[in-house]
């Protein structure tokens, strides 16, 4: 089977697009290996990022799944992302990482038959559940909205080139930029900012896809209506959409 998969709210690839190549259904009965193959649009390799907040428990290389890392997450429940790149893994063993972090680069190491990244979801008790609803945001992972907001700064900061601690202050405003559709567009905060206002319930946002058009101009604009800023899709710091965004006066 072959069926992109829409209305991603927790990516675990960076562009934001899943292409599903091997479903939890029909996977082999391998209980270690139960998950789904996920590639990037038009068999496009992507970064692997993490689906919720965690500890790092394992980042290694084994014989069947490759170099793989696996995350606990607030309410116990453990994902899986295997077979990436050799020397891509970002993360190591007692890392927390944030929602969105790179945890390396889709690959083909271990048993596996072209570059793709196998996901897998398990229980507490260590038994495989189905991934899809996690990805579709039906059902998530203990997450808490400050753990999440933490999340989004963490992002932001990371891609500023600030500290990264998850607290927003005067250096990380000073640091933000013009973002609108006509305006750094594409730049990597759009992906960020698009996955954070779906997270508040902007829906208008669509599929996160890191281009800020139309779509992400409705949300922006119904944002700063909610939170008394000019309402015109443009996020700025002079007018006050960067303050609101990151909870500062
Ligand atoms: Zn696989």
């Amino acid at each position: 089977m072959s069926l992109i998969i829409n209305e991603v709210t927790d990516a675990v690839l960076e562009k934001g697009v899943h292409y599903l190549t091997s479903d939890y259904k029909d996977r082999n009965k391998d209980r270690m290996h139960k998950g789904i193959d996920l590639i990037g649009k038009g068999k496009s390799i992507d970064n692997v990022i993490a689906i919720s907040s965690g500890k790092v428990i394992t980042s290694k290389y084994s014989k069947t799944a490759g170099n793989y890392v696996e995350i606990e997450h607030a309410n116990k429940y453990i994902t899986r992302y295997l077979h990436m790149k050799d020397n891509s893994l970002k993360v190591k063993k007692g890392d927390y990482v944030s929602k969105g972090e790179i945890l390396g680069t889709m690959g083909n190491t271990g048993n596996s038959r072209g570059a793709h990244l196998h996901f897998v979801v398990l229980n507490p008790n260590l038994v495989p559940v189905d991934p899809l609803p996690y990805l579709l945001g039906e059902k998530d992972f203990g997450e808490t909205e400050e753990d999440y907001f933490k999340s989004f700064v963490k992002n932001v900061q990371k891609i500023l080139g600030v500290k990264v601690d998850g607290i927003p202050g005067p250096s990380t405003l000073n640091k933000t930029i013009t973002i609108s559709s006509k305006t750094n567009n594409k730049h990597p905060l759009v992906l960020v900012l698009q996955n954070y206002l779906l997270y508040l319930g902007y829906d208008e946002v669509g599929i996160p896809d890191g281009i800020a058009g139309s779509r992400f101009t409705k949300a922006v604009k119904r944002f700063q209506l909610e939170n008394a800023c000019v309402s015109d899709g443009v996020i700025t710091k002079k007018q006050k959409t960067w303050q609101k965004l990151l909870k500062l006066k």
